[in-house]
């Protein structure tokens, strides 16, 4: 499975841009950066986006990238997969016709740019043949993350969370795991209110796995503590953690 990190940031400012991990090609992995990265043939080679919540870091790139579609006339249609709570406050807030045109009807009912899938939770669904299981964490809004199989390589993904359970139950499967971890150790109650972690909240996470997955790496991270953080986890001690960067590819 190959991993292209088209951006890995918890905000945006210039070389910072929103989470969207593109997997194989043509599978996006939240969609918090698409066009500002990817000439229009790779645009159209995405066919799947998987989105693990409704917030606008991680959704950014789809109304433009429906936009490119139509505007190119290239007939490419992209489906959202995530949970009926994620979809539909995609749909209501997005693509209403106010914010953004109704691209799930555009440029026909029978025939739009944008499908919206629902995924049950902690159900395996295969999807291009991948095996996709979205497991729901702990976030300010209804979120999950994903397990994504294919052949021996497994990727757990927890998109944005606090401290949680039901996603480390999953993780002796994983090769790789990408996990967030927005605000450094000072910043722990500003965390917790907000559902996220810090480094010395991510450990206790990870004491939860039963086997810690053999590569870490560390997402969603404020660009404004970077330094901080990366100090931090650096304390950890783990050495399978990384930093991710924006350009970053794995190979898992
Ligand atoms: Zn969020
Ligand atoms: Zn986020």
């Amino acid at each position: 499975m190959n991993i292209k990190v088209l951006g890995s940031s918890g905000a945006e400012f210039p070389n910072y841009r929103p989470p969207a991990y593109l997997i194989d090609n043509f599978f996006l992995l939240d969609a918090g950066t698409i066009g500002s990265v990817l000439p229009d043939i790779d645009q159209w080679k995405i066919k799947t986006i998987l989105l693990s919540h409704s917030h606008l870091d991680h959704i950014k790139g789809i109304p433009f990238l429906a936009d490119n579609i139509i505007i190119s006339n290239v007939n490419n249609k992209v489906r959202l997969i995530s949970t009926c709570d994620v979809l539909n406050a995609v749909s209501k807030h997005i693509f209403n016709n106010v914010i953004w045109p109704d691209f799930s009807k555009i440029p026909s009912t029978c025939n739009p740019v944008i499908e919206y899938v629902e995924i049950p939770s902690e159900t395996e669904m295969e999807i291009d043949g991948y095996s996709i299981t979205a497991i729901p964490v702990n976030h300010s809004v209804p979120a999950i993350g994903y397990l994504i199989k294919k052949g021996p390589s497994a990727l757990l993904y927890t998109g944005d969370t606090g401290p949680t359970d039901k996603i480390w139950r999953y993780a002796d499967k994983a090769s790789a795991l990408i996990v967030e971890v927005s605000f450094p150790n000072q910043m722990n109650d500003m965390a917790l209110l907000t559902g996220h972690l810090t480094p010395s909240l991510l450990l206790n996470e990870l004491s939860k796995c039963k086997a810690i997955p053999p590569l870490i790496l560390v997402t969603h991270t404020k660009p404004q503590f970077r330094e901080e953080i990366m100090r931090e986890l650096r304390n950890i001690s783990l050495p399978e953690i990384k930093l991710l960067c924006d350009e970053d590819e794995y190979i898992i």
